[in-house]
């Protein structure tokens, strides 16, 4: 496996491997960078009867840094670093290449296959030369990687004025994307600059190989899922949610432990806050009360849109866990400052019992799934919208980055289980909409308790896509299933063959 060094593409493949490794006993090696292998093997449970690292292999690729002090994950980067990580993403392919054929020379034969970033595209051709095949890992939703590779493959946007609505290749005609939902890059992206160089490219080549997988399930997804198919054509197998098993189960009790999948999502992270002290604060709340608002690993706001949101969300006088860094322009590793919120802010707070201020991380899978978070204001990463949704907590959305943008449009036209408060960095966002938008969402009846009811039947599907009891099998553990059979007859084949 072959995951994009951010921490929003490693936690997914990992708990793919995981998925993989339980339902067939292969062995899987996933290759990385030192710091993200780090991160990775931070995650495994010392103390498991059976080590993980017995049957999943992590090994290290050397980063080639030739801008001097470049970091080797995407985590806190400026856009400008980001870009230079993609980039240093492309000379990767040697050392993953003599890594493939070591392990091919050592056993005997070529692995099963590889699994591969979406955006580490020259994996297709790596698979190919050395006799196995290659499958496309998106890591996200299939509306959202839908919207995002056909806007790179269907370059250029720009030239339309903010209110333009456009047709875009791969969606029907009713669906229409708005100008304003494009992230700047890509508005100014004609096909000649860096970064459409990169995501045409990467995007090609992943369209060549075998197959991809989503991390979605065939009945919370199937318009996107279908008009995906079309677009590839290819197939697409979707075997999502990859959550981990507690917290699908409902089985609560592990949840404050380091079990597996849980500290997966803490590679590497050090909690500021413990864990009980999230749940005892949360418990001192009522049921389906708190807003818990973060922006996922890498992102942050603009100054003035912190400070409207802590006014926003001081005058809504509704409790909420907001995981707090420093606004954008600021040093994302610095101390968090007072001076960015309001005067006296978390004093007032404290004393009112109202919001809790997490700095840089928190304990996500366990505050959405306490009983006392009623909603999730949200950047709309793929795996915060997966987490908020297994545990049937409605969204305020607010997207930032990346694909985030049409997984929002798609919460809220195609599922109904969010309202967009804003987008970007650069909107200027009133704390009077702050508070509009929060009342509207945590209100049990009205929109938000409609919201809610949506988002109780989604966390169903989802848990029924993962169900494996015996014949009674869910979508996706048949579609890994069947992942699996295909990939050795076409293995087989190959290696006949040749
Ligand atoms: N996360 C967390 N605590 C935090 C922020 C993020 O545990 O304070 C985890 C979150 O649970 C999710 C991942 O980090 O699993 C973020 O992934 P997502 O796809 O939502 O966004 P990205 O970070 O890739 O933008």
């Amino acid at each position: 496996m072959l995951p994009f060094m951010a921490h929003g593409h490693l936690i997914p493949f990992l708990a793919l491997a995981r998925q993989i490794h339980q339902a067939t006993g292969f062995k899987i090696s996933i290759a990385s960078t030192p710091l993200n292998i780090q991160y990775l093997s931070s995650t495994f449970n010392s103390s498991s009867d059976e080590p993980e690292n017995d049957h999943i292999h992590l090994l290290e690729l050397p980063f080639c840094n030739t801008d001097n002090g470049l970091p080797e994950n995407s985590e806190n980067l400026s856009l400008d670093a980001i870009g230079k990580l993609f980039s240093a993403s492309l000379s990767l392919r040697k050392p993953f290449h003599s890594l493939v054929s070591d392990i091919a020379a050592k056993q005997g034969h070529p692995p099963l296959c590889i699994i591969s970033d979406v955006f580490l595209g020259w994996a297709t051709e790596v698979a190919s030369s050395l006799g196995t095949v290659n499958v496309t890992f998106s890591t996200g939703g299939a509306y959202g990687t839908l919207a995002y590779s056909s806007l790179w493959l269907n370059l250029p946007h720009r030239g339309r004025s903010d209110s333009d609505e456009f047709h875009l290749p791969g969606f029907p005609d009713s669906c229409r994307f708005n100008v304003n939902q494009l992230h700047h890059f890509l508005r100014n992206a004609d096909g000649t600059d860096s970064w459409s160089k990169f995501f045409q490219s990467q995007i090609s080549l992943s369209m060549q190989s075998f197959g991809w997988l989503c991390n979605t399930a065939e009945e919370f997804e199937p318009a996107g899922l279908e008009w995906l198919r079309n677009f590839l054509k290819l197939p697409v197998w979707a075997i999502g949610p990859l959550l981990p098993p507690m917290v699908l189960n409902n089985d609560y009790s592990s949840l404050s432990v380091a079990a597996s999948g849980i500290s997966t999502r803490r590679a590497g992270k050090k909690l500021e806050i413990s864990i009980e002290k999230c749940m005892e604060w949360l418990e001192s709340h009522s049921p389906a009360s708190v807003l818990y608002i973060s922006f996922g690993s890498q992102n942050s706001i603009s100054p003035s849109q912190m400070m409207e949101l802590a006014i926003g969300l001081e005058e809504s006088a509704k409790p909420f866990v907001w995981v707090i860094r420093p606004p954008v322009g600021f040093e994302p590793k610095s101390e968090f400052r007072a001076e960015y919120l309001p005067e006296g802010f978390e004093e007032r707070l404290e004393k009112r019992k109202q919001g809790l201020l997490v700095r840089n991380w928190a304990p996500q899978l366990e505050i959405l799934s306490h009983k006392s978070t009623g909603a999730f204001l949200t950047h709309c990463g793929w795996n915060s919208v997966l987490e908020s949704l297994s545990q049937a907590v409605p969204i305020i959305g607010w997207p930032l980055a990346a694909e985030q943008a049409y997984n929002s449009k798609m919460l809220v036209e195609e599922m109904g289980v969010s309202v967009e408060l804003t987008r970007g960095v650069q909107s200027s966002i009133d704390w009077k909409e702050v508070k509009r938008v929060i009342e509207m969402v945590m209100d049990k009846k009205g929109k938000g308790g409609d919201m809610r009811s949506k988002a109780m039947v989604i966390k169903e599907q989802l848990r029924a896509s993962v169900r494996d009891e015996g014949e009674d099998k869910g979508s996706s553990v048949k579609a890994l299933d069947d992942l699996i059979k295909t990939l050795q007859s076409k293995w087989q084949m190959i290696n006949c063959i040749s």
